[in-house]
């Protein structure tokens, strides 16, 4: 029998967890909505009342419900009609999927699992305000990437914290509660080194930093080569909210996996952007969101990152 609820097998945390991921969704809608704006004013997520985002009427609680609401009204506003995007929804349930799926690939309760958690939810409001304002509001970067460092410091204090978890099948492993590992889902038994103070803050300083070097060298050279033929110079190649968010994430899970997310995230823009250049949908200038494929390469990065870069240590032998 689970005597706490550290104890509680997977499938029973899920079921307790969906509806709080629900409620959350609901909330990366508010600032994926709200981040982006001009206004200062309309940028405020704590105080002002949820409202429609087309009439502007404001949401009474029932109207307010995360997917309910949003099945109760068939998808339109109560008091213009307005069709409320299917994005709504989808952030909501994916908000409620990141919850129940937490405990499934981290230990409920570790540390590592409110790292997930957190890094779970801030892509999946990166992943929509980039895709639909190519934006990636300082707002939540840089307090990740405060978090990220606050994340490492407990294990400097409290080295031998351990907590007993439930693993696949019905063992319990008693693991290291700070352990910090970049192990592959849901294996546990795999749990990897923990991500220290020194590898997070070279994951910041990395991630900001190193494709800022490239950036400036980028536009430098080809600036100097446009000029020569007489062309237009340009200002920037990547936007800074790109490097922020590698800063960040660097910061949560160290400099080795920021490299892999880099790596991972340049090669998804081409696999998507090829088709649409050879298609002529899109040209050099075509703006692509490179946010949504850091936030898609970061999975397979942290829960794969480590065995890859052994098989390939393994292949070049
Ligand atoms: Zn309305």
């Amino acid at each position: 029998m689970p005597t706490a609820l550290l104890d509680f097998p997977p499938p029973a945390l899920s079921i307790l967890l969906f509806p709080f991921g629900l409620i959350v969704g609901s909330f990366a809608n508010v600032l994926i909505h709200r981040l982006p704006l001009e206004a200062a004013e309309d940028r405020n997520v704590v105080t002002r009342p949820s409202h429609c985002p087309s009439c502007h009427a404001p949401l009474r609680w029932h109207q307010n419900i995360p997917l309910l609401s949003w099945l109760w009204l068939r998808g339109r506003c109560a008091a213009c009609g307005w069709r409320i995007p299917f994005r709504y929804p989808l952030v909501e349930v994916l908000g409620g999927l990141v919850a129940a799926g937490s405990v499934w690939v981290f230990p409920f309760g570790t540390l590592i699992w409110w790292k997930g958690l957190l890094c779970g939810w801030a892509l999946l409001v990166l992943f929509f305000t980039d895709f639909t304002e190519y934006f990636l509001p300082d707002a939540i970067q840089f307090p990740l990437m405060a978090l990220g460092i606050l994340f490492a410091l407990p294990q400097l204090f409290w080295p031998e914290t351990t907590v007993r978890i439930w693993t696949t099948g019905n063992g319990i492993l008693v693991v290291d509660r700070w352990a910090n590992g970049l192990q592959p889902a849901p294996l546990w038994s795999l749990l990897g080194e923990a991500v220290s103070w020194k590898t997070s803050l070279i994951g910041i300083v990395a991630g900001y930093g190193g494709p800022w070097i490239f950036e400036r060298l980028y536009v430098l050279v080809r600036n100097a080569m446009v000029k020569a033929a007489g062309g237009q110079a340009i200002e920037a190649g990547m936007g800074m909210g790109d490097f922020k968010m590698l800063a960040w994430l660097g910061a949560f899970w160290g400099w080795q996996a920021m490299l892999f997310i880099l790596f991972g995230g340049a090669a998804l823009m081409v696999a998507f952007a090829l088709p649409l250049i050879i298609l002529r949908r899109a040209g050099a200038q075509t703006l692509l969101p490179f946010g949504c494929t850091l936030a898609l390469a970061t999975f397979p990065a942290v829960f794969y990152g480590p065995a890859m870069w052994s098989w390939y240590l393994g292949a070049m032998r």
